[in-house]
């Protein structure tokens, strides 16, 4: 029963047509970690990423952030994320700053990053930060007086694709509960499996990790998960978990983590997908990835109908619309 008048309200404030609520729990806020999430704010997250899907089908863009500005802060390349975040501002009707090479900006000339934040934050109403070092977005978080999104910070998080990714599941598959997720690939430095692993534990979820030793998911992350009685195994052979997976997640080999390149050369062909792989998969199994994929999943993969890895890249943004919305206090 604890925290049912809270819980009790938030359900009657997802009634309320959007632009006229003011979420509590996220105006205002910060989005570093996944760890910040209980379940009540995900099904939240995703009924307004529900609406904001129905509009964007309906209308396009709508006028919900009329006036209001996004910073969109890169220190490492991203495709997805940045341009999500942008057509997310844009179907928003807000506008965004884009800076994308920090090269050509003040960082190329040694300015720190709460001073780089300081300056945005002085432009905008919000900033999406991605950064290489762990930890970056909760320093900037520490200066910045607007909200500050985490769109991944080295090998920490990235919280918002992990909403993004449980978002997918519960399109594709219609439920979170009692599912089988197999992780596969570099669980050591893919930051999207830290999130996921860490959200998936909300719904009970049984994980597998298949990996090339070097690349064990962090044991801080499976002793997290094994406080919360969630049950884990690891395996360096996919096939002796394919046949039970309804969600396979296969990530890239994070080369540009390696201090050594030969040890990426070793094992950056670890594991491929093909059609004959999918052949031993379950036929309701779903396939994801959150993307740039290199050689992880064959090109004929594609046309598989449990590949879901570009339906997951059109769910995020209705996820990152309906988290700007949140923070901004127009959801
Ligand atoms: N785009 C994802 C990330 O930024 C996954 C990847 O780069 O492999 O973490």
């Amino acid at each position: 029963m604890n925290g049912y008048p809270f819980n009790r309200r938030r359900a009657t404030a997802a009634h309320l047509p959007l632009g006229e609520r003011r979420d509590a729990r996220f105006y205002g806020k910060h989005i570093l970690s996944v760890s910040q999430f209980t379940r009540t704010d995900l099904e939240y997250i995703f009924a307004v990423a529900d609406e904001m899907r129905i509009m964007v089908e309906r209308v396009g863009t709508f006028d919900l952030l009329k006036g209001k500005i996004l910073a969109n802060l890169f220190y490492e390349p991203s495709t997805r994320t940045s341009s999500s975040f942008t057509a997310a501002m844009e179907r928003l009707g807000g506008s965004v700053i884009p800076i994308n090479e920090v090269r050509y900006s003040s960082v190329a000339k040694g300015e720190s990053l709460p001073d780089t934040v300081r300056t945005l934050e002085a432009y905008s109403d919000v900033i999406v930060l991605r950064h290489p070092e762990t930890g970056a977005a909760a320093l900037a978080a520490r200066y910045a007086r607007k909200p500050i999104i985490n769109a991944g910070d080295g090998t920490g998080e990235h919280p918002t694709q992990a909403l993004l990714d449980l978002f997918t599941i519960r399109e594709e598959l219609g439920r979170l509960e009692g599912l089988t997720v197999t992780m596969l690939g570099d669980l050591k430095y893919g930051r999207t499996v830290h999130s996921l692993a860490r959200l998936l534990a909300l719904y009970g979820a049984r994980i597998n990790y298949v990996s090339p030793e070097i690349l064990r998911m962090p044991r801080e992350i499976v002793e997290e998960l094994e406080r919360q009685g969630i049950p884990q195994r690891e395996y360096t052979m996919l096939d002796d978990v394919l046949a039970e997976t309804d969600v396979l997640y296969v990530t890239r080999v994070q080369k540009e983590r390696f201090e050594d390149l030969d040890e990426y050369e070793q094992v950056k062909d670890a594991y491929v997908i093909t059609t004959e792989t999918m052949k031993r998969a379950k036929p309701a199994m779903i396939l994801m990835h959150p993307l740039p994929r290199v050689s992880e999943i064959a090109l004929d993969v594609d046309l598989d109908p449990r590949a879901a890895y570009f339906r997951q890249v059109e769910y995020g943004l209705y996820v990152r619309m309906a988290l700007l919305a949140m923070v901004l206090g127009k959801a």
